[in-house]
């Protein structure tokens, strides 16, 4: 019997450890720290300090680093543990930069490990995986983000550089990158797909222009670590680019399977931490004379929510397990019907859970106001849920025919017409018996 919701004992025991430190050591830094970018920042001189007896735990119990599989020189704890393990991370901003997985640095992380050259990934990706470097993706362009089709940065050859062009939008982390991985249109004679490259772009390299850094709700304008790139002809050495030219999607594919399913799983840690408040506070709070909890639309907010959780967190290991087991397809709808479901599920467990809380809820007294800020974003980042609905439909769609004839294949009539031919002998019983 294949089918087994059981953790291991011993891996229990790592995520049992990770659960109490992650508590215990990791959340008081996102209360007393409380600017997120802090997580990130290397060169901020008291990261290093709080950080680094931290890390050395981490890596002490081998649990440093560990979203690369075997084959690119990671631990291969695969994604089902993996997933596991963000399901901890979760709880806090600065957990999966202190186990060295944090986004957008594991995704860039595994593209450098799949496609990098050996220079390049002594340069780059060792140092990432070390902690030691920030490193940036900047995919998405102004005039268009879920669309590659509208995009319109380019570079051409000049000897043994290229050059590069063009407008980046939202490159998080920008700021605070010492690289960043640029995917830019490089053969205008076939379709994007087959002609854009990535790039490899240091820190410091002339023509990197931030126009304007973009925050989110919350953030005074001018504030904020998502940038506004002009790449203003800047000039990179032809070894600087990543992959094959004409390679830039198969590499950005590449980096969002197992980091879907990460995030997915850091959005159940989210949401449960909702539900967790949501349910402290109808069993503390009166009105009308008993506990909120006592209230049958109170209960229903418990119960749509506890249930949303369970089928989303399953829905998510359901998709880690495709992963493991190899099947790239069966993974791909999964995977997208995730990245769905992320949105709707914070969106409604949060919700309920501020409404619960009354004014508090609504206030910055609670973590919940800023949960809620954050729920529009699940359902852009990473591509717009419309798109990801799009992906599964397809994939869905590709188990099914049209109908044969005129009627739909479950058309009752002559369902029912052969169905009485084949027990033929009952019914000729029945009339002779009337
Ligand atoms: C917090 C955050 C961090 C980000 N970090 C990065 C980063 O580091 N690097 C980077 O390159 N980008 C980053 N992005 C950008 C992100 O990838 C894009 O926002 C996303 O791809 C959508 O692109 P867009 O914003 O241009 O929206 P658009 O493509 O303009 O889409 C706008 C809306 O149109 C609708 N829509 C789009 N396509 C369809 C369709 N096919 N069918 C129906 N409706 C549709 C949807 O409602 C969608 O939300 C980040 C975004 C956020 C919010």
């Amino acid at each position: 019997m294949g089918w087994d919701f059981e953790t291991e004992p011993e891996f229990q025991e790592k995520l049992d450890w990770m659960d109490e430190f992650v508590r215990e050591e990791i959340e008081p830094l996102d209360l007393a720290f409380r600017d997120s970018i802090m997580a990130y920042d290397r060169r901020n001189p008291i990261y290093k300090e709080i950080t680094g007896p931290l890390k050395q735990e981490v890596k002490k119990r081998g649990l440093w680093a560990c979203h690369l599989g075997p084959d690119l020189g990671g631990k291969g704890f695969g994604q089902l543990k993996l997933g596991l393990m963000n399901e901890i991370l979760g709880r806090s901003g600065w957990a999966p930069n202190i186990f060295g997985c944090q986004a957008p640095d594991s995704g860039n992380a595994e593209i450098l490990a799949h496609y990098g050259t050996e220079e390049q990934k002594k340069k780059y990706l060792q140092p990432l995986l070390d902690g030691e470097l920030v490193s940036c993706y900047s995919m998405t362009e102004p005039q268009a983000g879920s669309d590659p089709k509208e995009f319109q940065c380019r570079a051409f050859k000049d000897g043994n550089e290229w050059v590069i062009e063009g407008e980046k939008w939202f490159s998080s982390h920008a700021d605070i990158a010492d690289f960043l991985i640029t995917m830019v249109v490089t053969d205008t004679d076939v379709p994007i797909y087959q002609g854009a490259s990535m790039f490899l772009i240091e820190r410091g390299t002339p023509g990197v222009e931030f126009k304007r850094m973009t925050g989110l709700a919350g953030e005074s304008i001018g504030e904020g670590h998502h940038a506004y790139i002009h790449y203003n002809q800047v000039r990179v050495p032809e070894e600087n680019l990543l992959g094959g030219p004409g390679q830039a999607f198969a590499i950005a594919q590449k980096r969002l399977g197992g980091g879907r399913i990460h995030h997915a799983m850091r959005t159940v840690a989210q949401v449960r931490k909702a539900l967790d408040m949501m349910c402290e506070r109808v069993l503390s709070r009166r009105t009308q004379g008993e506990v909120l909890a006592k209230k049958q639309m109170v209960q229903e907010y418990v119960a749509d929510s506890f249930i949303q959780l369970q089928q989303f967190r399953l829905l998510v290991l359901y998709a880690a397990w495709l992963i493991d087991k190899g099947d790239r397809d069966g993974a791909r709808t999964y995977i997208a019907a995730v990245k769905v479901q992320a949105a709707e599920v914070m969106h409604d467990v949060v919700r309920r859970a501020l409404q619960v809380h009354g004014s508090l809820g609504c206030s910055n007294e609670m973590p919940l106001a800023s949960m809620w800020s954050s729920v529009p974003l699940m359902g852009v980042m990473d591509g717009p849920t419309e798109v990801h609905k799009v992906t599964v439909a397809k994939q869905v769609l590709k188990e099914y025919q049209p109908s044969e004839g005129m009627f739909p294949s479950m058309h009752l009539p002559p369902r029912i017409e052969a169905a009485r031919e084949r027990f033929a002998r009952y019914f000729e019983h029945e009339v002779a018996n009337s």
